[in-house]
């Protein structure tokens, strides 16, 4: 066992399951749960996670109920073709040593129904901005009917063969529902006061545990703090986690905020382990009972932080998970490991939406079932050209399919945009998702040769290999403006570095790079005096291609630290300490400018072209990755999937019939 990890290492208990650690894989809704492929991708993704060290898995929600479904893509357990495909699932875990526990799910007023579906039910028909939809209210012989309806989906669990259940009751969803005076309004004996209000999930539990026996583990998935003006209050918290206890739950995960809540949860802006004092404050109520904290937990040094220094039993984590199927595995072993940075852009994202999930440093989430590429034969010879992202995953997937790598980066250093990016107050994991890379890569016998740039006089280099990935990466978009020779003017490469900025920071541009330098010039700590930073756009809407989860968090932040936002500006003239505009009112308008940022997007490197034109008259396979390929709007999603796909299509690429040419390197 690694010394460090001794806590988070050490063997578990919930009820009568054995835990082989401390960490729980939490629920992620995948969007495949539907896919009708008899539970082949399902089961390929737990099964990758078991095989990375994962102890007690827990599935996305299953719904109870066709009208407890949160959207068109998530699987109802009434189905019997849902139940098949969960048999499946549970019996490879089962088989292959994991421990897989099947969630209970009922989304009510947040469920999204499909076309024709069924209306969302809720304790009191109150609107959801979530949803964006009014439900229903139950009467009491359907709450009566609801509660069933886990007690069935809970016998359906024990009987597909899976290891436990957790009953969902966070993020605002069904349990959250009638625990809350905001969303429960009724006066009955499901609601009126708190502890009526408490009595549909303690009913719920007691249902369950009355369809699974004494001995089968019940965890119920619990909010510690809703985060919501008016919502639950901290006694009912600590009284509704004693009286869950009370009802059979053998232990209680302990999530925060609701879909609805106006404070981040789990945001890169969230430091690491904020959440964790709320699943104390439950622990406390509760004594014994196991009781696990999640949300922007990244690493299991972390882990081994909450659980050396706190009373709490138990870590869940999920989206780390999906970036690093053996984050358990690696970190045992003193492995790098592929951090979640946080971004949401491939999860939670599409999970709002209900598209098929994956994860923008591991593009290989929701392709675990799919066929390797071919062997591809004996190692070959690849030249990467750029160390960014889409760069150093081409290499980084090439090496470990065993071929022969080198990098070639023309700056002093790897990572590309994200060595930007990790300037950023709360992008600091981004940096780490190069190290990770950088070191697989080192550890797997590639080359990474930074300070050297590859140009259309290098046909000789590129002739010694077999094939030639083209990732140089984006140069920033220059802006015809009266002005923008200026000194004061710089590209927004230029403004992360150290001591660009003066005081009076003016921004050009409306997308992701605009707000991530607008955060970093104005956060605080940054300057002192803290600096007076507007970003003037064109649009009308600032980020627009920011994540539904990310861009109003980003965009608060910004307000909070006084950013001037100014939308709808025309007519930008850059002088020698002032910015003249028209306004979006037609008026002619100015601020004052130390420095002027353009940040108005990117284009392709120059070079990329000659680079491909050159492999191509050399007769060398190549590939042109990230934003070499495809600059509009910089998606490091889409980097890190060209990247792997480019590995992928060189396993695919026949063998060249001449021999690469033995070239000494002049460097
Ligand atoms: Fe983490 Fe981003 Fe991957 Fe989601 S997409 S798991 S937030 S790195």
């Amino acid at each position: 066992m690694t010394a460090v990890l001794e806590h988070v290492l050490r063997p578990g208990r919930i009820g009568r399951l054995a835990l082989p650690h401390r960490v729980v894989t939490g629920a992620m809704h995948l969007g495949w749960e539907n896919r009708d492929d008899d539970g082949r991708s399902l089961a390929a993704f737990y099964l990758a996670r078991v095989r990375g060290g994962a102890g007690l898995m827990v599935t996305g929600g299953a719904a109870v109920s066709a009208v407890g479904a949160g959207g068109p893509g998530y699987g109802v357990l009434d189905d019997p073709r849902f139940r098949a495909r969960l048999r499946r699932v549970a019996t490879e875990v089962r088989e292959a040593g994991g421990l897989l526990a099947l969630q209970l799910f009922h989304a009510g007023r947040y469920a999204r129904p499909a076309a024709g579906g069924p209306h969302p039910v809720a304790p009191s028909a109150v609107y959801s901005a979530f949803s964006r939809h009014t439900p229903h209210a139950l009467d009491p012989a359907q709450v009566e009917a609801t509660v069933a309806d886990f007690a069935r989906g809970a016998h359906h669990a024990r009987d597909l063969g899976f290891a436990a259940v957790e009953i969902m009751g966070s993020e605002g969803y069904l349990l959250d529902q009638f625990l809350s005076p905001l969303t429960n309004q009724r006066d009955d004996e499901w609601g009126g006061d708190p502890h009526r209000r408490m009595r549909f999930g303690t009913a719920v539990v007691r249902a369950v545990r009355a369809a699974v026996g004494p001995d089968f583990p019940v965890v119920v998935r619990m909010t510690g703090d809703d985060l919501m003006a008016g919502g639950t209050d901290r006694d009912t918290v600590a009284g509704y986690a004693r009286a869950l206890a009370a009802a059979g739950a053998d232990a209680l995960n302990v999530g925060v905020g609701w879909h609805e809540s106006p404070v981040p949860t789990v945001q890169a802006l969230v430091p690491p382990g904020h959440w964790v004092p709320v699943a104390v404050a439950v622990k406390e109520a509760v004594g014994a009972l196991p009781v696990a904290a999640s949300n922007r937990i990244t690493r299991l040094a972390q882990a081994e932080e909450v659980l050396a220094g706190t009373p709490l039993d138990l870590v869940s984590m999920a989206r780390p998970f999906l970036a690093d199927p053996a984050l358990v595995d690696r970190s045992r072993r003193g492995r790098p490991v592929n951090v979640c940075v946080a971004c949401n852009q491939a999860c939670i994202d599409r999970s709002l939406v209900d598209d098929p999930v994956s994860c923008m440093v591991n593009p290989a989430v929701g392709r675990e079932h799919e066929p390797p590429p071919p062997p591809g034969g004996p190692p070959r010879a690849v030249a990467v050209v750029g160390a960014g992202p889409a760069g150093l995953k081409a290499a980084h997937d090439l090496a470990l399919a065993g071929h022969r790598v080198t990098v070639y980066e023309a700056d002093q250093e790897p990572g590309g945009q994200f060595r930007l990016a990790g300037r950023v107050p709360g992008k600091a994991d981004y940096l780490d998702a190069i190290r990770y890379l950088t070191a697989e890569l080192a550890r797997l016998g590639g080359e990474l040769r930074t300070g050297r740039p590859v140009t259309a006089a290098d046909a000789d280099l590129l002739r010694r290999y077999d094939g030639v990935v083209v990732a140089t990466g984006v140069r920033p978009r220059r802006l015809d403006l009266p002005g923008v020779d200026l000194p004061h003017v710089l590209d927004y490469p230029a403004a992360f570095a150290d001591g660009a900025l003066g005081r009076r920071v003016v921004v050009i541009g409306g997308g992701g790079i605009a707000v991530d330098l607008a955060h970093l010039a104005g956060h605080p700590g940054a300057a002192t005096p803290p600096r007076q930073v507007t970003i003037l756009h064109r649009g009308d809407r600032l980020g627009p291609r920011l994540g539904r989860s990310t861009r109003w968090t980003v965009l608060a932040e910004l307000r909070r630290q006084r950013v001037g936002l100014v939308p709808g500006v025309r007519d930008l003239r850059i002088g020698p300490d002032t910015v003249h505009y028209t306004a979006a009112d037609g008026q002619p308008a100015s601020v004052a400018a130390d420095t002027v940022v353009i940040a108005a997007g990117q284009l392709p490197n120059d070079d990329n072209d000659d680079i491909v034109a050159t492999a191509r008259r050399a007769g060398v396979w190549h590939h042109v990755v990230g934003g070499a390929r495809d600059s509009t709007g910089l998606d490091a999603v889409r980097a890190f999937d060209q990247g792997r796909a480019a590995a992928v299509a060189f396993q695919h690429a026949p063998h060249r019939t001449t021999p690469p040419v033995e070239i000494e390197e002049r460097v």
